[in-house]
């Protein structure tokens, strides 16, 4: 699971399919909720706001 600025979204995303080996889940953050869960509160690669959910 990533959670990346958009900046990052591309990065995030060929490192999911490489070590998922398949496409991944995209949501965009603040229109997803879940239980449990609060979005941290900066990129995976950055110290950006993170703006996607990459599952
Ligand atoms: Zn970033």
């Amino acid at each position: 699971m990533y959670v990346v600025c958009d900046e990052h979204l591309d990065k995030a995303i060929d490192e999911f399919v490489e070590v998922y080996e398949s496409p991944p889940d995209l949501y965009r953050l603040g229109e997803v909720s879940f239980t449990q869960w609060t979005a941290p509160q900066h990129c995976d690669f950055c110290a950006r706001l993170p703006l996607f959910l990459i599952v």
